[in-house]
């Protein structure tokens, strides 16, 4: 609104909602209230489960917006810049949905049609986001690099690996994010992972195919080779980090700051 992207006649404040925020384990799934906010995300035991979701919720931005940003308003602002995107997308993630019509569930993959577009109908809300909770060998990492703490990120690389044993890859996803109108999957990238062992040369196979994937626009962030460079870049640590924490080795990340 500030931007003057949007102009809307009315304003629903749903902060009064406060049955929407919640981070809650439920079976093999986390579920996570539309109105929770990042830090809250950031200091639940619950989200830890699943670390990458931490690695996202410590690093956007600043105090200030972690404490008033919501999971539920960053998912359907859709920016092409935000971190949940590339993150939820990596895991088997869905968006409960209410509206005039009842209730929907959508897979995440459908919800981001376009920049600042999803799949949600007028006046329909989003209510609750589920995510299921990785199995055995797997493990996740997020980075981003940012140019100071308070912007959205330059390039992003979430990657979530599921492993046969300590070497081969069972299932790869990674999802690139700032450098799209949506956040994008890598598929070639993917590949280069699944059925193989992960060793330096397959991840600089799915790094290159990564940088490949990536369709970045020039802007005061950088050049589009330098943000290609980037994603390869992050895209070769993330892997080796969400490999560690597969193999069960804590590891602590945070984005990366030029
Ligand atoms: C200075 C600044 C820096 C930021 N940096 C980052 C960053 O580094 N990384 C990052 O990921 N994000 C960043 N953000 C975004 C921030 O994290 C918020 O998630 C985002 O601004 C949305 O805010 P909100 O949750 O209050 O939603 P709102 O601003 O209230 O809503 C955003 C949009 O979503 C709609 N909406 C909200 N909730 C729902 C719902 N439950 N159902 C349906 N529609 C809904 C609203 O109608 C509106 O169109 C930044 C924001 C600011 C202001």
């Amino acid at each position: 609104m500030k931007l003057r992207l949007a102009s809307p006649a009315h304003l629903v404040d749903l902060n009064f909602i406060r049955k929407l925020s919640y981070v809650e384990k439920d079976g093999t799934a986390l579920r996570f209230g539309a109105l929770t906010r990042h830090s809250e995300i950031e200091a639940s035991p619950v989200a830890q489960q699943i670390p990458i979701l931490h690695d996202c919720a410590a690093g956007i931005a600043d105090v200030q917006v972690r404490n008033w940003g919501t999971l539920g308003g960053s998912l359907a602002e859709a920016d092409p810049s935000g971190d949940w995107a590339p993150v939820l997308l990596t895991l088997s993630t869905k968006a409960h949905t209410v509206g005039p019509k009842g209730e929907r569930s959508v897979p995440l993959s459908e919800f981001f049609v376009d920049a600042y577009t999803t799949a949600l109908a007028p006046a329909e809300l989003l209510r609750e986001i589920v995510v299921d909770i990785p199995p055995p060998k797997s493990g996740g990492a997020y980075l981003a690099f940012k140019r100071c703490a308070p912007v959205y990120a330059t390039a992003s690389v979430a990657v979530q690996l599921t492993m046969e044993d300590k070497e081969v890859c069972h299932k790869a996803r990674i999802a690139l994010g700032c450098v799209g109108l949506t956040a994008i999957r890598p598929r070639e990238a993917e590949r280069a992972l699944e059925g193989r062992a992960v060793t330096q040369k397959a991840i600089y196979a799915a790094a290159a195919a990564a940088r490949a994937a990536a369709e970045p626009q020039p802007d005061s962030r950088g050049s589009v080779e330098y943000k290609r460079s980037l994603v390869a870049a992050l895209t070769r640590r993330a892997i080796q980090i969400a490999l560690r924490r597969s193999r069960g080795e804590r590891v602590e990340v945070s984005h990366i700051y030029a």
